[in-house]
Formats: C-alpha cells, structure tokens, sequence
C-alpha cells in the first residue's frame, strides 16, 4: 500500500473485546456455551425497551428525528438538566470519540489513569494526542498521581468511575477536592458505565459537579444495567458550550431510531432495573463466597464484574475455560498476566463457571 498513514495511527494497538459466544461455538464446535467476559446484562434486554423497539420498526424507512428530540427530553427529565447539555451516541464510546475528534490536537496529553478502560487510550492516539499513563494504587484512581501528571499541554483527564476493570471507586469528597485543585482549562471526563450497580454511598456522582459549573463531561450507557450493549446507545451530560462543540463534529442520525425509542422506553423499566441490580448484588456475593471457600483471591468490586487472581498464566486458563465452554477475559493486555475478569451472570451461569474453574485449576495444577 502506497499511502501514507500518521505514526500515530499505526501505534494504535486495536481494542480486542471479549469473545463472542458465536465464535466460541463456531470455532470449537461446541453449543450451550457462556459468557461472562464482556459485562453484559445477563437478564437479556428490558422488556419494554423491546416493546417499544417492536413499535417502532415499521417506521424504518424514515430517517430518525434529529437530535433524538423524545430520548434527549426522557434523559433530561431523568437525570434533571436541561436537554441541551446531553448528547446521545452510538455507545457511550461514541462520545469518548466525539470528544477527542473536537478538542484534541496532536501533541496534547491526555491523562488515563493505568489499567483503565482501553479505549481512553486509543481515542487519545487516534487525535495524535499523547496518552500519560497514571498507574492505579491499591487498585484505584491515584488522584494526586494524576495531579502531578498536569502540564499545560493537558487537555483531558478520564476516571473511570468505578474503574473497569479494577471496580473500585472514586469518592466524592476525593473528586471535589481533585477538582478544585485543576485548571478549568482542562476536561474531565468520568465515565459512570457502571455507576447503577455501586454499593458504596461515598462514591463520587458526576452529575453534582456539573451543577457547579465545572468542565466535566459525565458519561453513562444503556449497555450493562439496562441489557442493550446490542443496540449501542450512551449519552454524555456537560455544559451546554461543549455540547454544542460535539455536535459540530457529530454525524447526523448517529443514534438509530429503533435504539431511540428502546433505550427512551428502558429508562422507564424500574421494575427492569431493579432486578438487574438485585441480581448482580446477590450473585457477586455467591461468587466471592464460593473462591473464599476454595481460597482464590479476588478484587471485591462495586459493578458487575471484578478480578480473579489465579496465581497462573491467565492465558492458559483462558484457553481452558474455552474448552469447557465458559467465556471469561485474560487480563494480560491491562497488565495482570495472572489474572481474569468476569462479570456475574445467572445463577446457574455463576455455578458453572465456578465448577469449570474447579476443572482447569485441577487440570494446571
Ligand atoms: N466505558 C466503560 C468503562 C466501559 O467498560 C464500556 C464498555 N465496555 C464503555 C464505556 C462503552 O460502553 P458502550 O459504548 O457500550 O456504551
């Protein structure tokens, strides 16, 4: 190929996401596999959200309203700002592009705390900009790592809150003081994809320091709690300056009208909801209880997934999990070799995959 490609664009290592349970079967010949590997919703989508998409499909040869004028007023009344501060994408990882493409320029730093959600990464790199790496502490946001990272040339500093793929959160009280000590000139971008399933009531909330007026981006999904990672739909709430900046660069009728109308009518499916978190809650607690009782080590975590330390090449049991069927995700790309992620599926998935693991910890032995 005789073009010519930015640098900084072949340094980009690709996203790799968890295996899907088609491939899986496809590959090793197998049926009745799991997943547990990309933090899904393991209740299927909200029932009325696939009502609604039902309703809405004869209407597919029409373009979709634009900006999605009911999803954008549903959010708004949800969340309580007003609907010119919100922006809805095609996932939540929409507008983590959406917010590089317009504010960055190669050169900029841009500070991603170390191991976090990968795509921070691959944003910054995309834009030239330069990814500054924070390595966590104890499994958490380092706050006053990532302040002595600022330069002048920050422009955009993510926490992920609760962090994937550690679980562990950021307090208010750490966040408003980190905030207070920041330039205004930079952004802040918490990602809250998780933030339904947090048990901790110290946890930082986002959306309180958008009330005071601070350049913070707050990003959210209807991927994980509300079962529709299939149909790519996320938002980010911020001041309305910077929203009417993304939606210069924003493709038109970027979120499609069937996501439009089942994630408008999934903020409505409490019952739904509250299932979905009961359950996580339940069967994070039935796995932390069964790898105590076989004395494996974990990270407890505030979402709906956490780490597993095998004490082992991760890969190898990765491969091995395959074999029995069960999809879970290495952690050596985010730098835990010995370690796998899951997240918590049904009750009979969550058996499974611990009888499984008693099977390949067995086999490595
Ligand atoms: N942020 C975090 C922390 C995530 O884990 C994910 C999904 N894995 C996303 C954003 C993107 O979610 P989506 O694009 O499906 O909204």
């Amino acid at each position: 190929m005789k073009l010519t490609i930015p640098e900084y664009t072949l340094s980009i290592a690709p996203y790799v996401p968890g295996k899907p349970l088609e491939a899986l079967e496809r590959e090793y010949g197998i049926s009745d596999s799991i997943k547990l590997a990309s933090n899904e919703n393991p209740l299927g989508p909200s029932p009325k959200a696939v009502a609604a998409m039902q309703a809405a499909i004869g209407n597919l040869h029409r373009y979709p309203e634009e900006p999605g004028y009911v999803l954008l007023h549903r959010l708004a009344g949800h969340l309580g700002v007003e609907p010119d501060k919100i922006i809805i994408g095609n996932g939540s990882d929409e507008i983590i592009g959406l917010l590089s493409r317009a504010l960055l320029q190669p050169g900029d730093e841009v500070i991603v705390p170390t191991p976090s959600f990968l795509m921070y990464t691959i944003v910054a790199q995309t834009a030239g900009a330069i990814p500054v790496a924070v390595p966590l502490k104890e499994m958490a946001l380092n706050l006053d790592a990532i302040l002595a990272q600022v330069t002048a040339k920050t422009r955009i500093i993510f926490i992920c809150n609760p962090n994937n793929p550690t679980g562990q959160i950021v307090t208010q009280a750490a966040f408003d003081a980190f905030l207070e000590a920041l330039p205004e000139t930079i952004l802040v971008v918490v990602d809250e994809a998780y933030i339904e399933f947090v048990r901790n009531k110290d946890c930082l909330n986002g959306l309180s320091s958008l009330e005071a007026d601070r350049p913070v981006v707050v990003l959210r999904t209807f991927s994980k709690a509300y079962g529709l990672a299939g149909l790519r739909v996320g938002y980010g709430v911020m001041p309305a300056e910077l929203a009417s900046v993304l939606n210069r660069v924003r493709m038109p009728f970027n979120v499609n009208s069937m996501a439009q109308a089942g994630a408008a009518a999934a903020l409505d499916d409490v019952d739904f909801l509250e299932k979905t978190i009961t359950l996580v809650h339940t069967e994070l607690d039935f796995l932390y209880k069964a790898l105590d009782e076989r004395g494996i080590r974990y990270v407890p975590s505030q979402t709906n997934f956490f780490l597993i330390d095998l004490a082992r090449d991760a890969g190898n049991v990765y491969e091995n999990m395959l074999r029995q069927g069960v999809i879970v995700r290495p952690m050596t790309g985010y730098g835990y070799p010995r370690t796998i992620r899951i997240n918590v599926g049904l009750p009979k998935e969550n058996q499974r995959f611990i009888s499984a693991l008693d099977v390949v910890l067995r086999l490595s032995e």
